[in-house]
């Protein structure tokens, strides 16, 4: 890969086939697992498998897919990648341990931060969904700057993975919110690795091979903004829905494992749909339905309030209590309403 110069036009981020090239790295252990020669080490790499993890982590199915081999075979690899790492049943102690390496990333509002549990959390995934202009792809831009501040400051000292699907990362809005947040607007904009996805096969793969690009880059937050657009236009009709839906399923799951995996923090947004085929219930239910549900850790509703306040609300959590936080959209990114700001209410 020919690496930027530190000195490029900002404007120039690195462009996805760059991306995808960074991630040819080779293993050698899956190659070595019973039943896996080369070219079925090869297929799976190219699938995004490429380390014991992700085949430990992974269903026959997927891998038989990935690999075009049997299921009973997927089943066998599997079984032995798992035999290489030390996984099984553990008490809970092991599991609060795990729990006390979670990191978290402020918003930049403590309103919304409380609402969080302190902030966007890794290991976990994020849902913010809401209608158009409700703020998901502010707080977006607002974390992949927040996530490069110290921790002292409510950061990770990490850089950011963007999956745009819908052409609406914008570099001039890093600036002004780097810029706020006492960044220099240049580094923050190189500490952001933009993919822009242009339909869900894309999307889906950005997202499977995100893995080494996770650990060789400190990334330790990864947006998808929207995480269900693309699979909305590209499966159209009702025909498709179930097709859509599996596959929406399996890039969830994958985005749930490099939480898992990897520690970071995922954040996904999902618009809401106005559903006026629905009659009865909620018209505006987000589109994934009960499988986003299923998926993220913790699912908040946004929406839009005079001027810039915006309303935030913890819709599933499963470890805290469900309320309401205020925040507004500044110029300068996130802030915590005075008294004035919510008279305009
Ligand atoms: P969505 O939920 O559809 O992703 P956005 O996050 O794009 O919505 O929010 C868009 C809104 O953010 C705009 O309507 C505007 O209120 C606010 N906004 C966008 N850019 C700025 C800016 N530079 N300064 C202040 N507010 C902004
Ligand atoms: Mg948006």
């Amino acid at each position: 890969m020919v690496k930027k110069k530190a000195d490029e036009s900002t404007e120039e981020l690195p462009a996805v086939e760059e991306i995808l090239i960074t991630e040819k790295i080779k293993v050698k252990d899956v190659a070595d697992l019973p039943g896996v020669g080369e070219k079925i080490a090869d297929k799976l790499k190219e699938s995004g498998f490429l380390d014991m993890m992700s085949i430990a982590a992974a269903s026959p199915k997927e891998l038989s897919d990935a690999a075009e081999i049997g299921d009973a075979t997927a089943a066998k690899i599997i079984c032995a990648a798992r035999e290489t790492l030390d996984i099984g049943y553990e008490t809970a102690d092991k599991v609060m341990e795990r729990r006390e390496k979670v990191m978290r990333i402020t918003t930049g509002s403590k309103n919304l931060d409380a609402l969080l549990g302190g902030g966007i959390e890794t290991g976990s995934t994020t849902e913010f969904h809401g209608g158009f202009g409700s703020s998901k792809t502010q707080v977006a831009h607002q974390i992949a700057v927040n996530v490069q501040l110290p921790p002292e400051k409510g950061g990770l000292s990490g850089t950011a993975l963007f999956i745009d699907t819908e052409a609406t990362f914008r570099p001039e809005r890093i600036v002004q919110m780097a810029k706020a947040a006492g960044l220099d607007p240049k580094e923050a904009l190189q500490n952001i690795i933009v993919a822009r996805a242009y339909n869900s096969d894309h999307q889906f793969i950005l997202a499977e091979k995100a893995g080494e690009l996770i650990r060789e880059k400190n990334i330790k937050l990864v947006i998808v903004d929207s995480v269900t657009a693309q699979f909305r236009t590209d499966f159209v009709g009702r025909g498709t829905l179930a097709e859509r839906q599996q596959k929406l399923n399996r890039h969830l799951h994958t985005l749930q494992r490099l939480a898992d995996v990897y520690n970071v923090a995922i954040y996904m947004t999902n618009q809401v749909m106005s559903r006026p085929d629905i009659m009865f219930g909620d018209p505006t239910a987000p589109i994934g339905g009960h499988i986003m549900g299923h998926f993220s850790t913790y699912r908040i509703y946004v929406r839009r309030s005079k001027g810039e306040i915006r309303i935030a609300k913890m819709i599933d959590s499963p470890n805290l209590p469900e309320g309401e936080a205020v925040f507004l959209i500044t110029t300068d990114g996130l802030k915590d309403p005075e008294e004035k700001d919510l008279k305009k209410r």
